[in-house]
């Protein structure tokens, strides 16, 4: 496996025993043994020799938001994702093709171009997290996903040490997946993400908040946008500092998507008629249902405590660090809330954000 060297010479700085629970949203965890920030592709190759010479772990920091961290920290060095270079946005018809770096703020991202009055991301504000980490887990909300408008991805591959530029349909996206948190995890470092946005589309209204907030109006997508993180904000859904129910890792457990015959069992269990029981259809017959509903009805409300891990006050997917909470209380409160729904609807949720040092 050959690595291209660096062009220029070592310029990173290797920190030692650095407290990850600052660059965390749930503001959990304990010390990466090393920690270097990186803010170009020859900062990250220098980095990766580093790990290399030494046989360390690696692992990839963007934001934190996705993210719950040990507490007895990680083994190996931990890089974080701070490439900001700007390249020229392209035009060609009525589409811009924008390409952005790792490092970005993605809601700053998002605003930029509602500022411009182009639709394509506006349901995505307030989303926090890096430009490099949307396309991991192809992140949705109110009607859009990352992948309706992402058509590459630069990478550096690991397998080869060659930075490659991943099409749409290599990056193998789907509900809250694609090849980087699946079948190649921790295979692709991303260093940049090209969008491809149309000047004539009109703002995403499909969700039913955002229908009901506008009522029959037609709002730019900068309104969208503000209405987007107004409806998060009320519930607990936008990084406010200071509001406990912000130090989260937004939704803990993903839709889980089911066969259709799961209705019954779940009516059966709460003594319902099969129509009651909420759900959305998904790929090959199957069924999504709505892991907040699923939580309530077995038993965890808004506001549910365990120590000092609870499940937010404004959203029932949230699992919230009420106040110092360790990561092995959230995890116990994972734990139990997980074999509740299992032994109540024979359901397993799959946990959303990525953990890291257990
Ligand atoms: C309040 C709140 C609300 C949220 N709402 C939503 C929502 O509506 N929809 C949604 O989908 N998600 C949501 N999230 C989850 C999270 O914001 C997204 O998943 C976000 O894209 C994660 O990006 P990040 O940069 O913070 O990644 P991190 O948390 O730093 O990392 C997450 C994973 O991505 C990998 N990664 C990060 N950057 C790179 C890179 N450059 N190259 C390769 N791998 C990388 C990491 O190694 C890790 O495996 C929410 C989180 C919070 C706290």
């Amino acid at each position: 496996m050959l690595y291209p060297q660096p062009v220029q010479p070592p310029k990173i700085r290797i920190q030692e025993n650095v407290s990850l629970a600052p660059y965390t949203t749930f503001r959990i965890g304990g010390p990466a043994r090393f920690f270097a920030e990186v803010t170009t592709e020859d900062e990250l190759l220098e980095a990766i020799q580093f790990a290399r010479e030494r046989n360390l772990e690696l692992f990839i920091l963007g934001g934190g938001s996705n993210l719950l961290v040990g507490d007895s920290g990680f083994d190996g060095l931990v890089i974080h994702i701070a490439i900001h270079i700007a390249t020229p946005t392209i035009s060609s018809g009525h589409f811009i093709n924008t390409t952005v770096a790792a490092g970005t703020d993605w809601n700053a991202f998002v605003l930029q171009i509602c500022e411009q009055g182009i639709s394509g991301v506006e349901c995505l504000a307030g989303i926090p997290g890096s430009i490099g980490g949307t396309p991991v887990q192809n992140v949705g909300a109110y009607g859009q996903e990352v992948a309706d408008t992402i058509t590459a991805v630069r990478a550096l591959d690991r397998d080869t040490g060659t930075f490659v530029d991943l099409s749409h349909k290599q990056c193998g996206f789907a509900y809250r997946r694609s090849i980087f948190n699946t079948t190649h995890r921790g295979r692709y470092i991303v260093t940049a993400v090209t969008f491809r946005l149309d000047r004539n589309a009109k703002p995403n209204l499909s969700y039913a908040d955002l229908k009901r907030h506008f009522d029959g109006l037609t709002p730019t997508s900068l309104d969208v946008y503000n209405a987007v993180r107004s409806i998060r904000h009320s519930k607990g859904m936008l990084i406010v500092e200071g509001e406990a129910d912000c130090r989260s890792a937004g939704s803990f457990f993903k839709n889980p998507i089911v066969a259709k015959s799961t209705l019954a069992t779940i009516a059966s269990a709460l003594k319902l008629s099969v129509d009651k029981v909420p759900h959305w259809p998904a790929d090959k017959g199957q069924i999504k249902l709505p892991a907040a509903w699923l939580l309530e009805q077995a038993g965890f409300h808004k506001g549910f405590a365990l120590g000092n891990a609870g499940v937010s006050s404004r959203h029932t997917l949230a699992l919230i660090n009420r106040s110092n909470a360790t990561a092995a209380e959230v995890v116990t409160l994972r734990d139990v809330i997980q074999q509740q729904v299992k032994a109540r609807f024979n359901i397993e949720l799959e946990q959303e954000p990525v953990q890291l040092g257990f």
